[in-house]
């Protein structure tokens, strides 16, 4: 069906010489076929999430695949019906996910156990194994592994620091753990073993691979899961699914996503657009009378307003000790 559109995750480490000069040759070429997305271009390898209709994907894919250090790389893609980006973006970076190590972890060197779909759905129901999610609280928050371990971590570079204050909780166990496509588990299960653990298994291709697996279909997986373009939210449980999202002011179940709206907070919230209404889409008492507070300029609030608004939550633009 042409009037499809398909969405493509992938990575690949692979050395990549004069990586900053690969970046516009590869942007040029995405342009060239309309192509739209977020592509990472590293000297340790490529990340890419990119949309479009059947036949401009196909060209992306054989370009990909037509160069040597790509032949073998692996596309995982879900059909949508309309583009996930409004954009193209082909970037150059140090990493292509960055853990924040001085001494970084190359994944063709130390990586943890690939483990298939049907391996991650039988380490989940293992006593002895303890399932870490190596993704942000708030990818967390909208759908994860039933029982997994959730960081408290907003950002993939706090996690280190994050399991060596939590160490005694897991070191005498078998670890396993997941995250969107597979691409920040190669790192991260590369630093465990690194760190001493020693038996550490990566759910290979990631959750969307997990979710479209004819034998699991999904299962064990609650909520949604997080992605990082315009869609959001991606269903992954054919079987049983359920919400385990909550709204960030009142617990009930949610899976709408909102920045906060003080632009140096920008926390994601789970919230109703009633509640964000409320509570002027503000995560705390501060962001809520924050004077840079997005939502009161996006609804041509007056100060008037936005007191009364805060006076009726019990609150008050007027900072008392
Ligand atoms: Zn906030």
């Amino acid at each position: 069906m042409s009037d499809k559109i398909r969405v493509l995750l992938y990575y690949k480490y692979t050395p990549i010489e004069n990586a900053q000069e690969y970046v516009k040759e590869h942007l040029a070429f995405c342009k060239s076929i309309g192509l739209k997305g977020r592509i990472i271009i590293s000297d340790e390898g490529i990340n890419g999430t990119v949309s479009g209709d059947y036949e401009t994907t196909q060209k992306y894919m054989d370009y990909v695949h037509s160069d040597e250090r790509f032949a073998d790389l692996w596309f995982k893609y879900d059909e949508e019906r309309t583009d996930a980006f409004k954009k193209m973006f082909v970037r150059y970076k140090r990493e292509i996910v960055h853990l924040g190590l001085e001494d970084d972890v190359n994944p063709l060197k130390l990586t943890g156990k690939y483990l298939s779909p049907k391996e991650f759905k039988e380490a989940i129901l293992d006593e002895d194994t303890v399932v870490i999610d190596a993704r942000n609280d708030y990818e967390y928050d909208l759908g994860h592994f039933r029982g997994s371990v959730r960081p408290e971590i907003r950002n993939f570079r706090e996690l280190p620091k994050w399991i060596r204050d939590n160490k005694e909780k897991f070191m005498d166990k078998k670890i396993v753990t997941y995250c969107t496509g597979g691409v920040r588990c190669e790192k991260f299960s590369g630093w465990l073993l690194r760190e001493g653990f020693e038996e550490v298994g990566q759910l290979h291709g990631g959750i969307t691979t997990y979710g479209k697996d004819p034998e699991v279909k999904g299962e064990l997986w609650d909520g949604q899961m997080y992605v990082f373009d315009e869609r959001i939210a991606v269903p992954i449980n054919q079987v049983d699914p359920k919400i385990v999202g909550v709204d960030w002011f009142d617990g009930t179940p949610c899976e709408r996503y909102v920045n906060c709206g003080n632009p140096f907070c920008n926390r994601q919230i789970l919230t109703s657009k009633e509640n964000e209404d409320k509570y002027l889409r503000g995560c705390s008492k501060e962001c809520r009378r924050h004077e840079k507070n997005r939502y009161i300029t996006e609804n041509g609030l007056t100060r008037q307003e936005w007191e009364e608004a805060l006076n009726k939550i019990g609150e008050s633009l007027e900072v008392t000790a």
